[in-house]
Formats: C-alpha cells, sequence, structure tokens
C-alpha cells in the first residue's frame, strides 16, 4: 500500500474512488501493463471508468515520477510502478515484459556523447518468453 498512500499525497488531483481504484492495480504490478491494459482491468469493478481517466492519471503518475514509462513495445506505452532502476527483457511475439533486476556497467565513449552528460541507462533485451517459446515447438 506504500504505493498508493505515497500517490495519494502530492498527485495534487482529488482522489476518486475509480482513480484508488487505478493505484490500487498498478501498486506491485510487476505486468508492465498499457493504458488498454490498466482501464480493462479496473472497468470490470468500475463500469462507470473512462479511458481518459485512466490515461489522464497515468500521466498524472508518469509526470510525478510514480510510474516509468516504458517504450520497448512499438504498439503502445507501457508503464512500471517500479521505478528503481533495473532493465528488461521484452518477448518479440507476446510482448510480455519482465524485469532484469542486474545492473550493468556501460558507457558512451566521450567522443560519442555528443556533449551529453549522461544521467543513466536503460537496456531492453528482447527475446522469446517460455510460452511463445513452447508455441514454436509444437
Ligand atoms: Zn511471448
Ligand atoms: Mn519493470
Amino acid at each position: 500500500m506504500a504505493f498508493r498512500r505515497e500517490a495519494y499525497g502530492d498527485l495534487g488531483f482529488k482522489m476518486t474512488p475509480q482513480r484508488l481504484a487505478i493505484l490500487d492495480y498498478l501498486d506491485g504490478n510487476r505486468e508492465h501493463p498499457s493504458a488498454e491494459d490498466v482501464f480493462r482491468a479496473v472497468r470490470r469493478r468500475y463500469p462507470t471508468m473512462s479511458f481518459a481517466t485512466v490515461y489522464n492519471t497515468l500521466e498524472r503518475l508518469r509526470r510525478h515520477g510514480k510510474v516509468r514509462e516504458l517504450t520497448g513495445d512499438p504498439g503502445r506505452k507501457r508503464f512500471d510502478p517500479n521505478t528503481e532502476p533495473h532493465n528488461h527483457i521484452i518477448c518479440n511475439r507476446c510482448r510480455k515484459i519482465v524485469d532484469v533486476p542486474e545492473k550493468y556497467r556501460i558507457s558512451v565513449d566521450s567522443r560519442h556523447r555528443a556533449g551529453f552528460e549522461i544521467t543513466g541507462n536503460n537496456i531492453e533485451f528482447t527475446g522469446v518468453c517460455p510460452d511463445c517459446r513452447k508455441r514454436s515447438i509444437t
């Protein structure tokens, strides 16, 4: 509940039951859901939920650094409530995303930095998940 309580304090909007349901769904969620995934899940309990509410809440959370936006799925933005530094593996076929808790020491050679001060990196491995591997064997 830490995520929900923390988000409650300083997001700067009125906490409605709908928005709380979105925060509850995200709290501890490791599926890296898209806005559509969140909408589908939360609408089950709140049939009056609008997609705009889901989208705006996710955008607000992102602006406040409470969720990270992942760009590895070309079809749709995916969101990660785990804002600790970590990396990902994404399945080429079903777009499942899992966490890689390992840290990698990599750097950009000064010749290629284009004057940037480097503050971080994001590593997205691509591959085929166990379910999709099973499907391709049979
Ligand atoms: Zn897969
Ligand atoms: Mn993650």
